[in-house]
């Protein structure tokens, strides 16, 4: 894991560290066709990615659990499947031998990885199940 602070999308030029950052949900929000600003929410990280299927009826993709699925370039709030304010978050921490994106899964009072656990996986809810195993256990 790097030591380097990341840009805080809630900040426009603050690096913060990626698990600390609070702020506004960036989930764009639309009213009749059109961009009506965001959702705005209190937000405690960024999207967490979930297990989906297609829809066989539809053909739509969507999350097994049920939660929103969508795109956000930045923070979401616990309704647009962002973290809550003290479960666990991620965030990318480099990549894959395949190139995908590799998920750090941390609690809310993560301080680093010598002190706090921390799991890492290509599928963020993987890593999250993980780490909640360890409070367990
Ligand atoms: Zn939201």
């Amino acid at each position: 894991m790097s030591d380097n602070n990341w840009p805080d999308p809630a900040r426009p030029g603050v690096r913060s560290y990626p698990w600390a950052i609070k702020g506004r949900c960036q989930v764009p929000m639309w009213m009749g066709g059109t961009p009506s600003g965001f959702c705005d929410q209190p937000a405690f990280g960024v999207y967490i990615e979930g297990p989906t299927f297609r829809d066989g009826w539809t053909g739509e993709v969507r999350r097994m659990d049920g939660k929103w699925k969508g795109y956000s370039g930045g923070l979401c709030c616990p309704n647009h499947s962002g973290p809550n304010e003290f479960g666990p978050r991620v965030f990318q921490d480099g990549w894959s031998e395949g190139g995908r994106p590799m998920w750090c899964a941390v609690f809310h009072d993560f301080i680093n990885l010598q002190e706090s656990p921390a799991e890492f996986d290509e599928r963020p809810w993987e890593a999250i199940q993980r780490l909640e195993g360890k409070k367990d256990a």
